[in-house]
């Protein structure tokens, strides 16, 4: 018996000590398996175009199309740099991921108007962040720039060509990262106070829980909206938080156990300060101060 349990207290040892093994070699091999921050905020669009076949030769990463001056972020922590004078890229931006894994953001915005005017030159506020520096840290999904159509995707669809570079070498396919990448609820400089405006469906209602399958969000006091989202959320809904049920004009106080699966709601979420847990809306990282059920 004692024999028998020495054994497998063994294996268990030799599992552990293989399991930090193997931990040890990937992280050597410089391969990040943490998956990045999607590099757009908000609605984008993309397909595996990685090696088509394009007029400078095969294409190095992937397209990723947004809206004009959409929010480019950093897919990871790291440091950028400012690239301006090349004529193909247009306005560009390295960032030097922790990871050793360097991205490419290529065709940044040079616009200053609504119009495709070109009169923009590749500086922070226009094509980057407001008040990013050449060779600035940034953290894991700050924003970095704006996506547009500079170099020679001028007036095409504004879009972000996205490469992956690990360790600094060849560009490889981006897709398989762009596919498990987190996307996030709000981007804003960490540290700073928020407050999002949720719509959606009840999921999951309980005591101190409130899962909602988010449809659009808002987020105050930057003034970014996502919509056509269908994203659930797990929020907190603390003892100090208002729930109350509407129809019509009149409204009742009521619990979050009175909401039913498929009820619209709308949650006002407490201020709180921005992190890339909040950013991303893990689970329960998000507390509610208001939430609205439509009763209909
Ligand atoms: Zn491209």
């Amino acid at each position: 018996m004692r024999r028998h349990r020495t054994t497998a207290r063994g294996a268990l040892f030799l599992l552990l000590v293989a399991g930090l093994l193997a931990g040890t070699a990937a992280a050597r091999s410089g391969v990040t398996t943490k998956p990045i921050v999607f590099p757009v905020l908000g609605a984008a669009h993309y397909i595996d175009d990685f090696g088509a076949p394009r007029p400078g030769g095969l294409h190095q990463g992937i397209d990723i199309l947004a809206a004009k001056k959409s929010l480019a972020l950093a897919a990871e922590a790291g440091k950028v740099k400012f690239w301006t004078t090349s004529a193909s890229a247009g306005c560009m931006l390295y960032l030097y991921g922790a990871s050793g894994t360097t991205y490419d953001y290529v065709h940044l915005n040079n616009d200053l108007t609504r119009g495709d005017d070109n009169r923009g030159k590749c500086v922070a506020g226009t094509s980057y962040a407001p008040g990013l520096k050449d060779g600035g840290k940034v953290a894991a999904g700050q924003p970095v720039g704006f996506v547009g159509d500079s170099g020679d995707a001028d007036g095409g669809h504004a879009h972000l060509h996205f490469e992956v570079h690990p360790g600094g070498g060849k560009a490889v396919d981006g897709y398989p990262y762009l596919q498990t990448a987190q996307h996030l609820l709000f981007a804003e400089p960490k540290g700073k106070p928020f407050t999002l405006e949720l719509d959606g469906t009840v999921m999951k209602p309980a005591a101190l829980t409130l899962q909602v399958k988010v449809s659009a969000v808002h987020a105050w006091p930057m003034g970014q909206h996502q919509t056509k989202l269908r994203r659930p959320l797990l929020l907190n809904v603390p003892d100090t938080a208002i729930v109350q049920s509407t129809y019509g004009s009149s409204t009742r106080e009521t619990t979050i156990l009175s909401a039913r699966v498929g009820q619209t709601v709308k949650v006002w979420t407490m201020p709180a300060t921005a992190s890339l847990k909040t950013e991303r809306g893990d689970d329960l990282s998000l507390d509610a101060a208001l939430v609205l059920l439509r009763a209909s």
